[in-house]
């Protein structure tokens, strides 16, 4: 999506250990004109997969999954994060190894929420190694419902996330996909 990489190229800061830093428009002060774009644009590449459900992870995903249901006309359910493990059993859940910030939490939706009836599109705003992704996948697979499609605004294609989930015949969109990126230079190569 050449919207999205040009604001990339502009304002997106490459920090050591592979983390790109997008908090001028989308992980911290965000930019809704963009953001309805994207929903646009995931609305076009997954408007034939009879989507019931826009499923993300809290915080950063909220924001691009409302603006892509807007087109779906479809309702979003966000994961959310729990440090310790005080389940019941109204929920569904999945650890999940967080790639910034090095630690383990607990992804928790509502069975209300999620039911076998639904195909579900998963939205997130990177992949990296595929671990939030993974864990959204086991939650929609406990709840009987189909996992329909992926759509992600950035994957980080040098990481496994993507291509292991492209070989296990997942239907995965990325709209930018960066294929290198040097925390010295800010160089950051797309594919
Ligand atoms: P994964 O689970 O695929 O390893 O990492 C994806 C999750 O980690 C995303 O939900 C995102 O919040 C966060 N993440 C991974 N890499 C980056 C990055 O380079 N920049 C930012 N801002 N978040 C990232």
């Amino acid at each position: 999506m050449h919207l999205l990489e040009q604001r990339i190229r502009r304002e997106a800061v490459v920090k050591k250990g592979n983390i790109l830093k997008v908090d001028s428009f989308l992980n911290h002060q965000i930019d809704p004109a963009l953001l309805d774009a994207i929903g646009r644009e995931f609305y076009r590449l997954f408007a034939d997969a009879d989507i019931t459900k826009i499923v993300t992870i809290e915080a950063s995903g909220i924001g691009v999954a409302v603006m892509a249901a807007r087109y779906f006309g479809v309702p979003v359910v966000f994961a959310k994060k729990e440090k310790t493990a005080q389940l019941d059993d109204g929920v569904y859940s999945a650890r999940i190894h967080s790639f910034t910030h090095d630690n383990d939490y607990t992804a928790v939706i509502s069975k209300q929420y999620l039911s076998s009836d639904d195909a579900v599109l998963v939205i997130d705003d990177f992949l990296a190694n595929g671990e939030a992704i993974r864990g959204l996948r086991s939650i929609i697979e406990a709840a009987g419902a189909k996992l329909a499609g992926i759509g992600i605004v950035i994957e980080k294609g040098f990481q496994c996330g993507g291509d292991a989930l492209r070989a296990e015949g997942v239907r995965l969109e990325s709209l930018a996909t960066i294929d290198s990126m040097d925390d010295e230079t800010g160089e950051i190569i797309f594919r």
